[in-house]
Protein backbone atom coordinates (compact mmCIF):
# COMPACT_ATOMS: atom_id res chain seq x y z
CA UNK A 1 0.00 0.00 0.00
CA UNK A 2 1.52 3.09 -1.22
CA UNK A 3 1.60 5.37 2.22
CA UNK A 4 -1.15 8.11 2.66
CA UNK A 5 -0.02 11.67 3.67
CA UNK A 6 -1.38 14.37 5.09
CA UNK A 7 -2.17 15.76 1.85
CA UNK A 8 -4.61 12.66 0.80
CA UNK A 9 -8.18 13.10 1.60
CA UNK A 10 -9.98 9.50 1.17
CA UNK A 11 -13.61 11.09 -0.57
CA UNK A 12 -15.38 8.13 -1.59
CA UNK A 13 -17.50 5.81 -0.48
CA UNK A 14 -18.52 2.50 -2.06
CA UNK A 15 -22.12 2.01 -3.42
CA UNK A 16 -23.78 0.30 -6.15
CA UNK A 17 -20.60 -1.63 -7.35
CA UNK A 18 -18.45 2.16 -7.66
CA UNK A 19 -16.43 4.58 -5.79
CA UNK A 20 -19.08 7.82 -5.22
CA UNK A 21 -17.98 10.90 -4.26
CA UNK A 22 -18.74 11.63 -0.68
CA UNK A 23 -22.34 14.32 -0.53
CA UNK A 24 -21.53 14.77 3.29
CA UNK A 25 -19.06 17.77 3.53
CA UNK A 26 -17.49 17.40 6.47
CA UNK A 27 -13.43 16.16 6.69
CA UNK A 28 -11.95 14.13 9.49
CA UNK A 29 -8.01 13.84 10.55
CA UNK A 30 -6.44 10.55 10.62
CA UNK A 31 -4.28 10.99 13.53
CA UNK A 32 -1.62 8.91 14.01
CA UNK A 33 -1.24 7.58 17.56
CA UNK A 34 2.30 7.12 17.94
CA UNK A 35 2.79 10.61 17.47
CA UNK A 36 -0.18 12.24 17.36
CA UNK A 37 0.36 13.43 13.95
CA UNK A 38 -1.95 14.46 11.17
CA UNK A 39 -1.48 11.27 8.28
CA UNK A 40 -4.19 11.83 5.99
CA UNK A 41 -8.17 12.99 5.94
CA UNK A 42 -11.05 11.51 5.61
CA UNK A 43 -14.59 12.82 3.82
CA UNK A 44 -17.56 11.73 6.13
CA UNK A 45 -20.90 10.87 4.88
CA UNK A 46 -24.04 11.72 5.76
CA UNK A 47 -27.93 10.77 6.07
CA UNK A 48 -27.73 11.11 1.84
CA UNK A 49 -25.01 8.56 1.24
CA UNK A 50 -26.35 5.90 3.66
CA UNK A 51 -29.74 6.30 1.86
CA UNK A 52 -28.02 6.13 -1.66
CA UNK A 53 -26.34 2.55 -0.16
CA UNK A 54 -29.50 1.56 1.35
CA UNK A 55 -31.37 1.71 -1.99
CA UNK A 56 -28.84 -0.03 -3.76
CA UNK A 57 -28.91 -3.05 -0.86
CA UNK A 58 -32.23 -3.01 -1.47
CA UNK A 59 -32.33 -3.28 -5.21
CA UNK A 60 -29.86 -6.13 -4.78
CA UNK A 61 -31.41 -7.83 -2.47
CA UNK A 62 -34.25 -8.51 -4.22
CA UNK A 63 -31.55 -10.91 -6.73
CA UNK A 64 -29.39 -11.75 -4.04
CA UNK A 65 -31.69 -13.00 -1.44
CA UNK A 66 -33.08 -15.87 -3.80
CA UNK A 67 -29.42 -17.21 -4.78
CA UNK A 68 -28.94 -20.32 -4.08
CA UNK A 69 -26.09 -21.87 -2.01
CA UNK A 70 -23.40 -22.83 -3.89
CA UNK A 71 -23.49 -18.93 -5.48
CA UNK A 72 -23.10 -17.66 -2.55
CA UNK A 73 -20.34 -19.78 -1.45
CA UNK A 74 -18.64 -18.82 -4.93
CA UNK A 75 -18.73 -14.74 -3.90
CA UNK A 76 -17.33 -15.48 -0.14
CA UNK A 77 -14.62 -17.57 -1.92
CA UNK A 78 -14.12 -14.74 -4.29
CA UNK A 79 -13.71 -12.27 -1.29
CA UNK A 80 -11.71 -14.63 0.35
CA UNK A 81 -8.96 -14.88 -2.30
CA UNK A 82 -9.45 -10.87 -2.93
CA UNK A 83 -8.79 -9.99 1.06
CA UNK A 84 -5.87 -12.54 1.19
CA UNK A 85 -4.41 -10.90 -1.35
CA UNK A 86 -4.09 -7.71 0.87
CA UNK A 87 -3.31 -9.21 3.73
CA UNK A 88 0.14 -7.00 4.51
CA UNK A 89 -1.69 -3.88 3.44
CA UNK A 90 -4.18 -4.56 6.25
CA UNK A 91 -1.89 -4.96 8.71
CA UNK A 92 0.10 -2.10 7.98
CA UNK A 93 -3.25 0.00 7.77
CA UNK A 94 -4.24 -0.90 11.24
CA UNK A 95 0.10 -0.20 12.67
CA UNK A 96 -0.62 3.28 11.29
CA UNK A 97 -4.03 4.45 12.01
CA UNK A 98 -4.36 2.58 15.50
CA UNK A 99 -1.00 1.57 16.32
CA UNK A 100 -1.97 -1.50 16.46
CA UNK A 101 1.05 -4.29 17.35
CA UNK A 102 2.55 -5.58 14.39
CA UNK A 103 2.13 -9.03 15.31
CA UNK A 104 -1.45 -8.98 16.69
CA UNK A 105 -2.63 -6.69 13.94
CA UNK A 106 -1.38 -9.63 11.59
CA UNK A 107 -3.22 -12.09 13.63
CA UNK A 108 -6.55 -10.46 13.52
CA UNK A 109 -6.56 -9.70 9.77
CA UNK A 110 -5.88 -13.30 8.93
CA UNK A 111 -8.92 -14.20 11.66
CA UNK A 112 -10.96 -11.75 9.16
CA UNK A 113 -9.52 -13.66 5.90
CA UNK A 114 -10.28 -16.81 7.42
CA UNK A 115 -13.53 -15.93 8.13
CA UNK A 116 -14.95 -16.10 4.32
CA UNK A 117 -13.72 -20.25 4.23
CA UNK A 118 -15.24 -20.24 7.66
CA UNK A 119 -18.66 -19.03 6.24
CA UNK A 120 -18.76 -20.90 3.26
CA UNK A 121 -18.26 -24.69 5.51
CA UNK A 122 -21.26 -23.27 8.26
CA UNK A 123 -23.53 -22.79 5.35
CA UNK A 124 -22.47 -26.06 3.57
CA UNK A 125 -23.40 -27.80 7.26
CA UNK A 126 -26.63 -26.02 7.57
CA UNK A 127 -29.69 -26.95 6.41
CA UNK A 128 -31.62 -24.31 4.83
CA UNK A 129 -34.82 -26.50 3.70
CA UNK A 130 -35.62 -29.20 6.26
CA UNK A 131 -39.11 -30.72 5.90
CA UNK A 132 -40.50 -32.99 8.54
CA UNK A 133 -44.36 -34.57 7.55
CA UNK A 134 -46.11 -31.94 5.85
CA UNK A 135 -44.21 -29.10 7.29
CA UNK A 136 -41.63 -27.51 5.48
CA UNK A 137 -39.28 -25.14 7.40
CA UNK A 138 -36.80 -22.60 5.02
CA UNK A 139 -34.05 -20.25 6.43
CA UNK A 140 -34.69 -16.62 4.55
CA UNK A 141 -32.00 -14.12 4.15
CA UNK A 142 -33.55 -11.05 6.46
CA UNK A 143 -33.23 -8.56 4.14
CA UNK A 144 -30.53 -5.29 4.00
CA UNK A 145 -28.43 -5.49 6.85
CA UNK A 146 -26.40 -2.39 8.33
CA UNK A 147 -22.59 -3.56 10.10
CA UNK A 148 -21.49 -1.38 12.04
CA UNK A 149 -18.10 -2.07 13.67
CA UNK A 150 -15.31 -1.19 16.15
CA UNK A 151 -11.84 0.75 15.48
CA UNK A 152 -9.70 -2.43 17.47
CA UNK A 153 -10.42 -4.88 15.13
CA UNK A 154 -11.98 -3.06 12.26
CA UNK A 155 -11.00 -5.23 9.30
CA UNK A 156 -11.70 -8.51 11.63
CA UNK A 157 -15.33 -7.77 12.05
CA UNK A 158 -16.22 -6.38 8.35
CA UNK A 159 -15.15 -9.55 7.51
CA UNK A 160 -17.08 -11.83 9.63
CA UNK A 161 -19.85 -9.47 9.48
CA UNK A 162 -19.66 -9.74 5.77
CA UNK A 163 -19.20 -13.66 5.33
CA UNK A 164 -22.14 -14.81 7.85
CA UNK A 165 -24.53 -11.75 5.83
CA UNK A 166 -23.66 -13.28 2.48
CA UNK A 167 -23.86 -16.66 3.29
CA UNK A 168 -26.75 -16.24 4.34
CA UNK A 169 -28.10 -14.22 1.05
CA UNK A 170 -28.40 -11.01 2.75
CA UNK A 171 -27.20 -7.58 1.12
CA UNK A 172 -25.04 -4.85 3.44
CA UNK A 173 -24.65 -1.08 4.27
CA UNK A 174 -21.26 -1.67 6.51
CA UNK A 175 -20.43 1.73 8.71
CA UNK A 176 -17.07 1.09 9.78
CA UNK A 177 -15.29 3.11 12.83
CA UNK A 178 -14.30 6.41 11.64
CA UNK A 179 -11.01 5.34 13.65
CA UNK A 180 -10.40 2.31 10.66
CA UNK A 181 -10.69 5.01 7.24
CA UNK A 182 -7.35 3.63 6.24
CA UNK A 183 -8.02 -0.16 6.34
CA UNK A 184 -11.49 0.77 4.93
CA UNK A 185 -10.34 1.86 2.18
CA UNK A 186 -8.31 -1.73 1.59
CA UNK A 187 -11.13 -3.46 2.69
CA UNK A 188 -13.00 -1.66 -0.31
CA UNK A 189 -10.47 -2.20 -2.84
CA UNK A 190 -10.83 -6.18 -1.90
CA UNK A 191 -14.82 -5.46 -2.55
CA UNK A 192 -14.05 -4.00 -5.91
CA UNK A 193 -11.61 -6.84 -6.65
CA UNK A 194 -13.95 -9.31 -5.47
CA UNK A 195 -16.28 -8.20 -8.16
CA UNK A 196 -19.56 -8.49 -6.69
CA UNK A 197 -23.29 -8.41 -7.99
CA UNK A 198 -23.64 -4.33 -7.84
CA UNK A 199 -25.61 -3.20 -4.63
CA UNK A 200 -24.73 -6.75 -2.36
CA UNK A 201 -22.19 -4.84 -0.15
CA UNK A 202 -22.13 -1.11 0.06
CA UNK A 203 -19.62 0.57 2.69
CA UNK A 204 -20.24 4.09 4.25
CA UNK A 205 -17.71 6.09 6.04
CA UNK A 206 -18.76 8.55 8.80
CA UNK A 207 -20.00 9.34 12.42
CA UNK A 208 -22.55 6.89 14.11
CA UNK A 209 -24.67 9.25 15.04
CA UNK A 210 -25.05 9.79 11.40
CA UNK A 211 -24.55 7.14 8.93
CA UNK A 212 -24.96 4.70 11.99
CA UNK A 213 -28.23 6.53 13.10
CA UNK A 214 -29.45 6.63 9.62
CA UNK A 215 -29.10 2.80 9.10
CA UNK A 216 -31.01 2.04 12.65
CA UNK A 217 -33.66 4.30 12.04
CA UNK A 218 -34.26 3.50 8.14
CA UNK A 219 -37.16 1.06 7.71
CA UNK A 220 -35.63 -0.76 4.73
CA UNK A 221 -32.80 -2.30 6.93
CA UNK A 222 -34.09 -5.65 8.72
CA UNK A 223 -31.17 -6.33 11.21
CA UNK A 224 -28.33 -4.43 12.41
CA UNK A 225 -25.06 -6.05 13.24
CA UNK A 226 -23.13 -4.01 15.86
CA UNK A 227 -19.86 -4.73 17.06
CA UNK A 228 -19.14 -1.67 19.81
CA UNK A 229 -19.79 -0.09 23.54
CA UNK A 230 -22.84 -1.04 25.59
CA UNK A 231 -23.78 2.27 25.46
CA UNK A 232 -23.89 2.57 21.52
CA UNK A 233 -25.87 -0.75 21.53
CA UNK A 234 -27.94 -0.01 24.36
CA UNK A 235 -29.25 3.03 22.07
CA UNK A 236 -29.23 1.06 18.84
CA UNK A 237 -31.81 -1.73 20.62
CA UNK A 238 -33.95 1.47 21.20
CA UNK A 239 -34.15 3.30 18.18
CA UNK A 240 -33.99 -0.31 16.59
CA UNK A 241 -37.61 -0.90 18.02
CA UNK A 242 -39.58 1.50 15.86
CA UNK A 243 -38.33 -0.42 12.64
CA UNK A 244 -38.68 -3.90 14.66
CA UNK A 245 -34.94 -4.11 14.03
CA UNK A 246 -33.41 -7.92 14.41
CA UNK A 247 -30.35 -6.89 16.40
CA UNK A 248 -26.89 -8.47 17.02
CA UNK A 249 -24.63 -6.56 19.61
CA UNK A 250 -21.17 -7.82 20.33
CA UNK A 251 -20.74 -5.38 23.10
CA UNK A 252 -17.92 -4.73 26.22
CA UNK A 253 -16.38 -7.25 28.81
CA UNK A 254 -14.51 -7.66 31.83
CA UNK A 255 -12.97 -10.89 31.50
CA UNK A 256 -12.36 -12.94 34.50
CA UNK A 257 -9.14 -15.46 33.98
CA UNK A 258 -9.33 -17.87 36.93
CA UNK A 259 -5.27 -19.47 37.82
CA UNK A 260 -6.28 -23.07 40.07
CA UNK A 261 -3.92 -23.72 42.20
CA UNK A 262 -2.46 -26.67 40.86
CA UNK A 263 -0.85 -24.53 37.74
CA UNK A 264 2.84 -24.14 37.12
CA UNK A 265 3.16 -20.34 36.84
CA UNK A 266 6.35 -20.26 34.66
CA UNK A 267 3.38 -21.21 32.09
CA UNK A 268 0.26 -19.59 33.40
CA UNK A 269 1.83 -16.43 34.35
CA UNK A 270 2.80 -15.29 30.69
CA UNK A 271 -0.20 -16.86 29.47
CA UNK A 272 -3.09 -14.74 31.72
CA UNK A 273 -0.45 -11.54 31.12
CA UNK A 274 -1.06 -11.98 27.05
CA UNK A 275 -4.75 -12.36 28.04
CA UNK A 276 -4.28 -9.25 29.62
CA UNK A 277 -2.26 -6.77 27.40
CA UNK A 278 -3.64 -8.33 23.91
CA UNK A 279 -4.48 -5.66 20.86
CA UNK A 280 -2.65 -3.17 24.01
CA UNK A 281 -5.45 -4.56 26.53
CA UNK A 282 -7.52 -2.58 23.78
CA UNK A 283 -9.61 -5.81 23.18
CA UNK A 284 -13.36 -6.77 24.39
CA UNK A 285 -11.80 -10.25 25.28
CA UNK A 286 -8.96 -8.99 27.21
CA UNK A 287 -8.28 -11.15 30.67
CA UNK A 288 -8.18 -7.86 32.30
CA UNK A 289 -9.41 -9.60 36.06
CA UNK A 290 -7.14 -12.16 37.39
CA UNK A 291 -8.18 -14.45 39.63
CA UNK A 292 -5.50 -16.34 42.19
CA UNK A 293 -5.31 -18.71 44.97
CA UNK A 294 -4.73 -16.65 48.23
CA UNK A 295 -1.84 -19.20 49.29
CA UNK A 296 0.28 -18.35 46.51
CA UNK A 297 0.07 -14.41 46.10
CA UNK A 298 3.08 -13.77 46.83
CA UNK A 299 4.31 -15.96 44.12
CA UNK A 300 2.02 -14.80 41.46
CA UNK A 301 3.53 -11.47 42.57
CA UNK A 302 6.94 -12.52 41.77
CA UNK A 303 6.07 -14.34 38.34
CA UNK A 304 4.35 -10.95 37.39
CA UNK A 305 7.69 -8.91 37.93
CA UNK A 306 9.41 -11.42 36.09
CA UNK A 307 7.30 -11.61 33.16
CA UNK A 308 6.27 -8.08 32.46
CA UNK A 309 9.89 -7.59 30.60
CA UNK A 310 8.02 -9.11 27.57
CA UNK A 311 5.31 -6.58 27.71
CA UNK A 312 7.17 -4.12 27.01
CA UNK A 313 5.81 -1.07 25.18
CA UNK A 314 7.44 -0.10 21.63
CA UNK A 315 6.69 1.15 18.05
CA UNK A 316 3.72 -0.76 17.08
CA UNK A 317 6.02 -1.69 13.87
CA UNK A 318 8.22 -3.58 15.62
CA UNK A 319 7.87 -7.04 16.21
CA UNK A 320 9.53 -6.92 19.59
CA UNK A 321 6.79 -4.74 20.68
CA UNK A 322 4.65 -6.28 23.38
CA UNK A 323 2.45 -3.20 23.93
CA UNK A 324 1.78 -0.23 21.58
CA UNK A 325 -0.31 3.46 22.08
CA UNK A 326 -3.77 3.83 22.77
CA UNK A 327 -5.91 4.70 19.93
CA UNK A 328 -6.47 8.42 20.78
CA UNK A 329 -5.86 10.92 22.99
CA UNK A 330 -8.95 10.17 24.35
CA UNK A 331 -8.52 6.91 25.34
CA UNK A 332 -5.62 7.81 26.56
CA UNK A 333 -7.10 10.20 29.32
CA UNK A 334 -9.33 7.24 29.73
CA UNK A 335 -6.68 4.88 30.69
CA UNK A 336 -5.13 7.62 33.06
CA UNK A 337 -8.67 8.54 34.52
CA UNK A 338 -8.83 4.41 35.65
CA UNK A 339 -5.10 4.35 37.68
CA UNK A 340 -5.76 7.50 39.00
CA UNK A 341 -9.10 5.48 40.05
CA UNK A 342 -7.58 2.39 41.17
CA UNK A 343 -4.83 3.82 43.22
CA UNK A 344 -7.64 6.31 44.59
CA UNK A 345 -9.74 3.09 45.78
CA UNK A 346 -6.98 1.84 47.32
CA UNK A 347 -5.60 -1.03 45.09
CA UNK A 348 -1.87 -1.13 44.87
CA UNK A 349 0.44 -0.62 42.12
CA UNK A 350 2.74 -3.72 41.17
CA UNK A 351 3.62 -2.39 37.92
CA UNK A 352 3.20 0.94 35.67
CA UNK A 353 1.24 3.65 37.11
CA UNK A 354 0.19 7.26 35.66
CA UNK A 355 1.50 8.85 32.34
CA UNK A 356 4.05 7.88 29.34
CA UNK A 357 6.33 5.45 29.78
CA UNK A 358 10.06 6.96 29.84
CA UNK A 359 10.79 7.60 26.30
CA UNK A 360 7.60 7.55 24.93
CA UNK A 361 6.36 11.05 25.81
CA UNK A 362 4.75 11.48 22.47
CA UNK A 363 1.76 10.05 21.20
CA UNK A 364 -0.60 8.08 23.37
CA UNK A 365 1.83 5.34 25.04
CA UNK A 366 0.86 4.87 28.50
CA UNK A 367 2.35 2.29 31.14
CA UNK A 368 1.00 -1.76 31.17
CA UNK A 369 -0.34 -1.47 34.81
CA UNK A 370 -0.72 -4.56 36.85
CA UNK A 371 -2.75 -3.43 40.55
CA UNK A 372 -2.80 -6.04 43.21
CA UNK A 373 -4.72 -5.98 46.07
CA UNK A 374 -7.95 -5.61 44.48
CA UNK A 375 -11.30 -6.02 45.31
CA UNK A 376 -13.35 -7.59 42.78
CA UNK A 377 -16.24 -4.58 43.66
CA UNK A 378 -14.02 -1.36 43.23
CA UNK A 379 -14.83 0.51 39.33
CA UNK A 380 -11.08 -0.55 38.65
CA UNK A 381 -12.85 -4.60 38.64
CA UNK A 382 -16.59 -3.70 37.34
CA UNK A 383 -15.69 -1.39 34.71
CA UNK A 384 -14.32 -1.68 31.21
CA UNK A 385 -11.22 0.31 30.60
CA UNK A 386 -10.32 -1.13 27.37
CA UNK A 387 -6.29 -0.12 27.97
CA UNK A 388 -3.54 -2.41 29.50
CA UNK A 389 -4.65 -2.51 33.15
CA UNK A 390 -4.80 -5.46 35.01
CA UNK A 391 -6.48 -6.68 38.31
CA UNK A 392 -5.35 -8.96 40.55
CA UNK A 393 -7.78 -10.41 42.84
CA UNK A 394 -6.82 -13.02 45.67
CA UNK A 395 -9.32 -15.94 46.16
CA UNK A 396 -9.49 -18.55 49.00
CA UNK A 397 -11.68 -21.99 47.30
CA UNK A 398 -12.60 -22.81 43.57
CA UNK A 399 -16.28 -22.15 44.46
CA UNK A 400 -15.33 -18.35 45.76
CA UNK A 401 -13.37 -18.08 42.26
CA UNK A 402 -16.33 -18.77 40.45
CA UNK A 403 -18.43 -16.36 42.08
CA UNK A 404 -15.92 -13.73 41.82
CA UNK A 405 -15.73 -14.35 37.70
CA UNK A 406 -19.17 -14.22 37.78
CA UNK A 407 -20.11 -10.91 39.70
CA UNK A 408 -20.08 -8.71 36.79
CA UNK A 409 -22.15 -7.27 34.57
CA UNK A 410 -20.04 -8.33 31.55
CA UNK A 411 -20.10 -12.03 30.53
CA UNK A 412 -18.38 -12.19 27.29
CA UNK A 413 -15.35 -14.49 27.56
CA UNK A 414 -13.39 -16.12 30.57
CA UNK A 415 -10.41 -18.54 30.82
CA UNK A 416 -9.53 -21.37 33.38
CA UNK A 417 -5.46 -21.92 33.82
CA UNK A 418 -5.00 -25.43 35.26
CA UNK A 419 -3.34 -28.61 35.43
CA UNK A 420 -6.25 -30.78 36.05
CA UNK A 421 -7.95 -30.85 33.22
CA UNK A 422 -11.51 -32.57 34.85
CA UNK A 423 -10.75 -29.40 37.48
CA UNK A 424 -10.51 -26.94 35.13
CA UNK A 425 -13.80 -28.12 32.71
CA UNK A 426 -15.91 -28.36 36.20
CA UNK A 427 -15.06 -24.67 36.94
CA UNK A 428 -15.36 -23.42 32.94
CA UNK A 429 -19.01 -24.79 32.95
CA UNK A 430 -20.09 -22.76 35.83
CA UNK A 431 -18.89 -19.35 34.25
CA UNK A 432 -21.61 -17.08 32.47
CA UNK A 433 -19.61 -16.32 29.24
CA UNK A 434 -20.64 -16.15 26.16
CA UNK A 435 -16.55 -18.61 25.41
CA UNK A 436 -14.73 -20.03 27.87
CA UNK A 437 -10.45 -20.92 27.11
CA UNK A 438 -8.96 -23.32 29.11
CA UNK A 439 -5.00 -22.68 29.31
CA UNK A 440 -4.51 -20.14 27.18
CA UNK A 441 -6.03 -18.24 24.29
CA UNK A 442 -7.40 -20.24 21.14
CA UNK A 443 -9.73 -19.99 18.39
CA UNK A 444 -12.50 -22.14 16.57
CA UNK A 445 -14.10 -20.44 13.51
CA UNK A 446 -17.22 -22.47 13.97
CA UNK A 447 -17.50 -21.86 17.79
CA UNK A 448 -20.17 -19.38 18.90
CA UNK A 449 -18.81 -15.39 19.76
CA UNK A 450 -20.93 -13.49 21.95
CA UNK A 451 -21.97 -12.15 25.24
CA UNK A 452 -24.02 -13.00 28.30
CA UNK A 453 -25.46 -10.16 30.00
CA UNK A 454 -24.29 -6.78 29.37
CA UNK A 455 -21.80 -8.17 26.84
CA UNK A 456 -24.30 -8.68 24.45
CA UNK A 457 -27.03 -10.52 22.23
CA UNK A 458 -26.59 -13.16 19.81
CA UNK A 459 -23.82 -14.94 18.36
CA UNK A 460 -21.21 -14.30 15.64
CA UNK A 461 -18.92 -17.33 13.59
CA UNK A 462 -20.04 -19.89 11.96
CA UNK A 463 -23.28 -21.32 11.53
CA UNK A 464 -24.43 -19.80 14.82
CA UNK A 465 -23.36 -16.17 12.95
CA UNK A 466 -25.34 -17.20 9.65
CA UNK A 467 -28.35 -17.66 11.45
CA UNK A 468 -28.44 -14.53 13.23
CA UNK A 469 -29.07 -13.21 9.44
CA UNK A 470 -31.67 -15.69 8.44
CA UNK A 471 -35.48 -15.83 9.19
CA UNK A 472 -37.40 -19.45 9.60
CA UNK A 473 -40.26 -19.54 7.65
CA UNK A 474 -43.03 -22.42 7.81
CA UNK A 475 -45.11 -23.54 5.17
CA UNK A 476 -47.87 -26.37 6.34
CA UNK A 477 -49.94 -28.28 3.86
P1 LIG B 1 -18.42 2.66 19.99
O1 LIG B 1 -19.69 2.07 20.54
O2 LIG B 1 -18.05 4.03 20.38
O3 LIG B 1 -18.50 2.65 18.39
C1 LIG B 1 -18.76 1.48 17.66
C2 LIG B 1 -19.39 1.85 16.33
O4 LIG B 1 -20.69 2.40 16.56
C3 LIG B 1 -18.61 2.91 15.54
O5 LIG B 1 -18.63 2.57 14.18
C4 LIG B 1 -19.42 4.17 15.82
O6 LIG B 1 -19.28 5.14 14.81
C5 LIG B 1 -20.82 3.61 15.84
N1 LIG B 1 -21.83 4.44 16.52
C6 LIG B 1 -21.61 5.39 17.45
N2 LIG B 1 -22.79 5.98 17.81
C7 LIG B 1 -23.76 5.37 17.07
C8 LIG B 1 -25.18 5.53 16.99
N3 LIG B 1 -25.84 6.42 17.72
N4 LIG B 1 -25.87 4.72 16.13
C9 LIG B 1 -25.22 3.79 15.40
N5 LIG B 1 -23.87 3.61 15.42
C10 LIG B 1 -23.16 4.39 16.25
O7 LIG B 1 -17.25 1.62 20.35
P2 LIG B 1 -15.70 1.69 20.00
O8 LIG B 1 -15.04 2.70 20.86
O9 LIG B 1 -15.50 1.83 18.53
O10 LIG B 1 -15.24 0.22 20.40
C11 LIG B 1 -14.90 -0.15 21.70
C12 LIG B 1 -16.00 -0.98 22.32
O11 LIG B 1 -16.32 -2.08 21.48
C13 LIG B 1 -15.57 -1.61 23.63
O12 LIG B 1 -16.62 -1.51 24.57
C14 LIG B 1 -15.32 -3.06 23.27
O13 LIG B 1 -15.45 -3.96 24.32
C15 LIG B 1 -16.36 -3.29 22.23
N6 LIG B 1 -16.00 -4.44 21.39
C16 LIG B 1 -16.72 -5.60 21.50
C17 LIG B 1 -16.35 -6.72 20.74
C18 LIG B 1 -17.10 -8.02 20.82
O14 LIG B 1 -16.90 -8.87 19.96
N7 LIG B 1 -17.95 -8.23 21.81
C19 LIG B 1 -15.25 -6.64 19.90
C20 LIG B 1 -14.54 -5.44 19.84
C21 LIG B 1 -14.92 -4.35 20.58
Amino acid sequence: MKAMTAKDTIKTHYIDGAFVESHGQEVMDIVRPTDGQVIARVTLGDEEDTRRAIGAAKRAFATFGRTTKEERASILRRLHQSVSARIDDLTTAMVEEYGGVVQFARLIVESGVNAFPAAEKGLEELALTQSRGKTTVTLEPVGVAGLITAWNANALFICLKLASAVAAGCTVVIKPSELSSLQTQVMIECLEAAKLPKGVCNVVSGRGDVVGAELVRNPDVAKISFTGSVAVGQSIMREGAATMKRVTLELGGKSPTILLDDTALDKAIPAALILAFMNSGQACAAGTRLLVPKARLDAVKRAIVDAMSSFAVGAPADPKTGVGPMVSEKQYERVQSYIRKGIEEGAELLAGGEGHPEGFEAGYFVKPTVFVNVKNDMAIAQEEIFGPVLCVIAYDSDDEAIRIANDSKYGLHAAVLGTDLQRARRVASQIRAGRVVINGMTDDPQAPWGGFKFSGVGREYGKYGIEAFLEPKAILE
